[in-house]
């Protein structure tokens, strides 16, 4: 690590956290002793080296996760609870240092880490209180003769694969609903961003957590370490987060096992601002929508439909807001938006601001990369978009918003359903009915109306098309991780 640019506190932290992989409760090396370097994408420097997970190390984590299912699935849910309360406690009373971690290894701004640590955190306090409200039902059976009994049982071993734009948050929206239910985790985190993970991996381990039950594996070779697992019998269910290229290649691997599988892909936000909106509320909305976490969130707002008669005006007003974000190392005061996760990243989402521009989109702010060391790229509004630009079809994931225009309710629908993606959308508009009939009419598994940002670890977050299948959070999070068992019970008042 170059120590020049980082605090002592900054590496203090960083010295703190736990560098091998979890399994069966004990940290330790890879098999083959190799290792991955994890980068800071503001400075390019080397914050850490973390053990590198293969094939081998990944079935000694299937080992664990299979040997502790049977008991833990008979721990009371009660304490279960209690663990998942603690571990809620264990990130709060850490959610400095992990907010500096997000910061450090994925790039946002410390505000906004900080908002990422309490609402990670809030995930393992909802499912510490869904553990003890799995229920099932017994009931009469129509010609009035057998009994049913309808019970929830915990699916088994699970394999759970995370990205890097919410480093916490994506792993205690997975890790406590499994915990809840009684199954056990190999958890893969994500190569650009393992740090967090890592802290988090040693909260549950002092909130309480059994050996075995959450067993991690950081790796930079993720198909070829994570592919045996999904053809091993003991593994009972996949949960991924992350592109949709990649969740379809999962799928296809699970579908041999018959898997189950809980997939967060995608998303190609539409949002919609009607001609009655309130026009301020919807550019704050917008700027959060869009250049939260410099546009790298799967719900992101990606195509800005804007009715015409109110376009100038917010195209005015968001543009300007655009133009003053602060854009610096998210570990500046002050600052709005921090560097894009890698170079790669970056130059995906100038290709599609180019793509556009060649095709005779304006831009009325940003367009480039920030010169200097660091994946910075300058917040983005582009108008007079053709309707082929890839910008339109395609998830931007920076912190670049295309407008595009309509004049009747029909066409904004319309242009708002047209893409293979299904995960968000927001609308802006003071009128009820209308709000009821666009939400009816809209193909995605979330919209946030009049608001910038809607997700909640209470509420059902996930999408239609291919932006996935199942929902985190919620009374439906748990379900992903429960199979329901039908007990037919013979007539009691049959004579025997
Ligand atoms: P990604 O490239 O698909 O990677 C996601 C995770 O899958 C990472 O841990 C990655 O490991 C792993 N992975 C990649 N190839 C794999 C393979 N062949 N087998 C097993 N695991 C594999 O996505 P990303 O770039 O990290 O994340 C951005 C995407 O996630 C965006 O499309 C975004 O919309 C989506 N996302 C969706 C939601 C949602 O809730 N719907 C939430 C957040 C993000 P490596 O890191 O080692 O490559």
């Amino acid at each position: 690590m170059e120590t020049g640019i980082y605090t002592e506190r900054e590496r203090a932290l960083l010295e703190s956290v736990p560098t091998g992989l979890l399994i069966n409760g004990q940290w330790r090396p890879s098999v083959s002793g190799r290792t991955f370097d994890v980068e800071d994408p503001a400075t390019g420097a080397t914050l850490l080296s973390v053990a590198d997970a293969g094939p081998e190390d990944a079935m000694a984590a299937l080992d664990a996760a299979s040997a502790a299912q049977e008991s833990w699935a008979k721990v009371a849910p009660r304490e279960r609870s209690e663990i998942l309360r603690l571990a809620f406690e264990g990130v709060l009373a850490r959610a400095e240092d992990f907010a500096l971690l997000m910061t450090l290894e994925m790039g946002k701004p410390l505000d906004q880490a900080r908002g990422e640590a309490v609402y990670g955190a809030e995930f393992l306090r909802w499912f510490s209180e869904e553990a003890v409200r799995v229920t099932g039902r017994y009931s009469t059976a129509p010609d009035g003769r057998n009994r049913f009994l309808v019970q929830k049982r915990p699916v088994g071993p699970c394999l759970l694969i995370t990205p890097w734009n919410f480093p916490l948050a994506m792993a205690t929206r997975k890790v406590a609903p499994a915990v809840a239910a009684g199954c056990t985790i190999v958890l893969k985190s994500a190569n650009l961003t393992p740090l967090t993970a890592q802290l988090f991996a040693q909260v549950m381990q002092e909130a309480g957590l059994p050996d075995g039950v959450l067993n991690l594996i950081p790796t930079s070779t993720a198909g070829a370490t994570t592919g045996p697992l999904l053809k091993d019998r003991r593994l009972r269910k996949l949960s991924f987060t992350g592109s949709t290229p990649v969740g379809q290649r999962l799928l296809a691997d699970a579908s041999q096992r018959v898997l189950r599988t809980s997939m967060e892909l995608g998303g190609n936000a539409p949002f919609i601002v009607f001609e009655d909106a309130d026009i301020d509320a919807a550019v704050e909305g917008a700027l959060a929508a869009k250049m939260r976490n410099m546009g790298e969130v799967c719900t992101a707002a990606n195509r800005m439909i804007v009715h015409r008669d109110v376009l100038q005006e917010f195209s005015t007003k968001f543009s300007a807001l655009v133009a003053a974000q602060v854009v610096a190392r998210g570990t500046e005061q002050g600052v709005n938006l921090g560097p894009l996760v890698d170079a790669k990243s970056r130059n995906k989402v100038h290709e599609l601001v180019q793509d556009a521009v060649d095709r005779g989109a304006t831009v009325l702010t940003g367009g480039s990369a920030v010169d200097g060391p660091g994946y910075f790229y300058k917040p983005t509004v582009l108008t007079g978009i053709a309707p082929d630009s890839r910008i339109l079809a395609e998830e931007v994931f920076g912190p670049v918003a295309p407008i595009i225009t309509f004049t009747e309710e029909e066409e904004a629908l319309r242009m708002a359903n047209d893409s293979d993606y299904g995960l968000m959308a927001y609308v802006f508009t003071r009128d009820v009915n209308r709000s009821l009939r666009v939400a009816e009419g809209l193909e995605t598994g979330m919209l946030a109306l009049n608001a910038g940002v809607i997700a909640n670890p209470a509420a059902p977050f996930g999408g239609v098309k291919l932006s996935g299948l199942g929902r985190e959070g919620g009374f439906e999070g748990i379900e992903e991780y429960l199979y329901t068992q039908f007990v037919g019970v013979s007539d009691p008042f049959a004579a025997s």
